[in-house]
């Protein structure tokens, strides 16, 4: 028996939950459920993550959390639920498998068979964002090796122990060549790990059309967060229907089982609900505890129901379908063709006793950091760039001012006119002969800036790593 926490969230949560637990209870899955309340009313009592005490106790302890949808309030200052859950557990992957069941779910993608191993905890999401000058707002985009090692080695994992061919790795390093530069590298070096798996990397924006057009040629796919919270949602939509895909959020320690879609207030209570995204996501649970064997009776039953025509109406077409059923209903269709195999649909056989090999993340050893320099951000409102050119040489002090960039454009020296400009400017000092720069000279720059009423809003050291530089050239430079 595997004790697993379950919540039965908000809106259809409820219905589409008793759906799938008495599927699991038939499907006789070995599991003993400690339910808690989570969402709304949580929130409204006045806890701004929505997830008691006893919830974060019940979690942590029993590592395998089932959970339906939730709805946040509108305002009052409420966290998103999940983010909380995802970056407070270390739920790093989030894997969302997205696949077609044509002829008997109506898509324009008969063919989509594809899985997104999305990064669940940093990039844009780390949520780091500021107001700097008043004209200019920033996100910091934050990629980490440790965050890249384990996303990547968990898509190449997936693949092996699922029989997947390919991992594609979407980036856009010819732009971001430090952050996705990162991940770029660590795909290229994990890969190397993984010979029996082809691999490909594709820049994003072609990627993410391709994915839209012709899914059918990728089969895994790995990706940071934004990426993958986006292209996930195009797969989901293209393969049928928001109500069909499961997601599961893997951590080192806990793992979270959810359908992807939200909790539908609009159709709550009315028992017409599709339960079969977090039915796809019990599956992903109940193969993450080693009952492949309860996994695959559900997952065959469930095709039989598709098969036949059995569905609810979100799915529902004249031609295809043969039932129009409430929630309830398919969950009892389900229930009565467990033990069976679908016909043209493919039955699943899931592999026993194979684990995945994700080593826990080993500190390399650290690169010879060497500091050439630093850029300050300054808020000026001037106009003529010589002005502030001449104004920030008076901070030179052994390093010097070598370039101004507004939005990452090269205006000094020798800007163009047509460059339209913020309030915003990086202003970069380096050592012009390559010296070690003393750290005592960033302070330096700051407090001379103070006396010459320059507004510094924030600086990034230069570093070079084992002689490569850790920074980007200016667009233009
Ligand atoms: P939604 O996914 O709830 O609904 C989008 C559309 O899909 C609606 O038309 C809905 O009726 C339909 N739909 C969704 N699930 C369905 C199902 N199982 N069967 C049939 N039709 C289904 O997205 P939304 O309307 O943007 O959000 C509603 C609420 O859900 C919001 O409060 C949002 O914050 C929350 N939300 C929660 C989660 C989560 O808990 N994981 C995820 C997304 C949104």
């Amino acid at each position: 028996m595997t004790k697993i926490t379950v919540a039965k969230g908000d809106g259809i949560g409820p219905e589409i939950m008793d759906a799938v637990l008495d599927i699991l209870k038939h499907a006789e899955a070995r599991i003993e459920i400690d339910e808690v309340k989570i969402g709304k009313n949580v929130y409204l009592a006045g806890n701004t993550t929505g997830i008691s005490k006893e919830a974060w106790n019940s979690i942590r302890s029993n590592k395998v959390f089932l959970k339906a949808p939730i709805t946040t309030p509108q305002g009052g200052g409420y966290k998103s639920l999940n983010v909380t859950l995802r970056k407070t557990l270390g739920l790093y992957s989030n894997v969302r498998p997205c696949k077609s069941y044509a002829p008997f779910v109506a898509t324009k993608h008969p063919q989509t068979d594809v899985v997104i191993v999305r990064e669940n905890e940093e990039d844009l999401y780390a949520g780091i964002e500021h107001q700097q000058t008043d004209e200019v707002v920033q996100c910091l985009k934050l990629i980490s090796r440790p965050g890249c090692e384990k996303i990547i080695r968990y898509a190449f994992e997936y693949a092996r122990m699922y029989d997947r061919k390919k991992v594609s790795c979407f980036v856009k390093d010819n732009i971001m060549k430090q952050t996705d530069g990162l991940f770029q590298q660590v795909f290229k070096e994990i890969s190397a790990e993984y010979p029996d798996i082809e691999t490909e990397s594709m820049i994003i924006d072609i990627a993410a059309a391709r994915l839209a057009d012709t899914p059918e040629i990728f089969d895994v796919i790995v990706t940071s967060n934004l990426y993958g919270d986006v292209i996930s949602d195009i797969a989901a939509q293209i393969s049928g229907s928001v109500g069909l895909a499961g997601s599961s959020n893997i951590g080192e320690k806990c793992a979270m089982f959810e359908a992807i879609h939200g909790s539908a207030p609009t159709i709550a209570g009315q028992n017409i609900a599709n339960p079969s995204g977090l039915l796809q996501a019990a599956v992903m649970m109940l193969n993450h505890i080693g009952q492949q064997d309860v996994a695959e009776k559900i997952k065959n039953a469930w095709a039989c129901t598709i098969e036949d025509g059995i569905h609810t109406a979100d799915i529902y077409k004249e031609g295809i379908s043969k039932k129009l059923v409430g929630t309830a209903e398919f969950g009892q269709a389900v229930i009565e063709r467990l033990g069976k195999q679908p016909q043209q649909l493919k039955p699943v056989v899931y592999k026993r006793g194979v684990k995945m090999n994700l080593p826990t993340y080993k500190r390399r050893k650290a690169a010879e950091k060497v500091l050439r320099g630093v850029d300050v951000f300054v808020d000026w409102r001037g106009e003529n760039v010589e002005d502030l050119a001449k104004s920030l040489q008076k901070l030179n002090n052994g390093i010097e001012l070598t370039m101004i960039t507004n939005r990452g454009v090269k205006v000094w020296p020798n800007g163009f006119d047509e460059t339209f400009c913020t309030d915003h400017w990086r202003c970069r000092f380096e050592d012009k002969v390559g010296q070690t720069v003393p750290q005592s000279t960033i302070p330096a720059i700051f407090n001379k800036a103070v006396d010459e009423k320059i507004d510094i809003v924030k600086s990034e050291n230069l570093y070079e790593f084992d002689g490569k530089k850790g920074y980007s050239l200016g667009q233009g430079q």
